[in-house]
């Protein structure tokens, strides 16, 4: 364990990638947290199917199929508390484009990233409304 404090973006991402430990998609596992403006956390969450849903046997069986059923973290995030309660929000993923419009709607204003995901708009529209949004490396000490 490093005796370096956490900022609050690290914070919040330990955060993250800990709630990602419970999804349960075998193919990608992504975790969320999101604080409020005085860096308390408010929620966490991970991508998984609706709740009180026991997936068949079977479903987990295609890659492809399974996709339109998930639930991302960042929409199980926002489930979790009303617009304008949380200022910033980690996940273990770059926000996909659908997932990154929710959490404008949810005025989230800082966004922290661990992996990218080339496929999202996220950084355009970060950029239009004026969002920070920053990847964060893994600790290397
Ligand atoms: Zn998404």
């Amino acid at each position: 364990m490093s005796k370096k404090r956490l900022s609050i973006p690290e914070y919040a991402m330990a955060l993250a990638e800990v709630a990602s430990l419970r999804s349960e998609d075998p193919f990608r596992k992504v975790g969320a947290a999101a604080l409020d403006a005085d860096n308390r956390v408010i929620a966490t969450a991970y991508n998984g199917l609706a709740p009180g849903f026991d997936a068949p046997a079977g479903f987990w069986d295609d890659r492809d199929q399974r996709q339109k059923f998930m639930l991302h973290a960042e929409v199980n995030l926002c489930s979790l508390f009303k617009r304008g309660e949380a200022s910033i929000v980690a996940t273990t993923t770059m926000p996909c484009t659908a997932c990154m419009q929710t959490l404008c709607a949810y005025g989230i204003r800082e966004i922290y990233y661990r992996e990218v995901y080339k496929a999202s708009d996220a950084p355009e529209i970060a950029a239009l409304y004026g969002i920070h949004l920053e990847q964060i490396s893994a600790r290397v000490d």
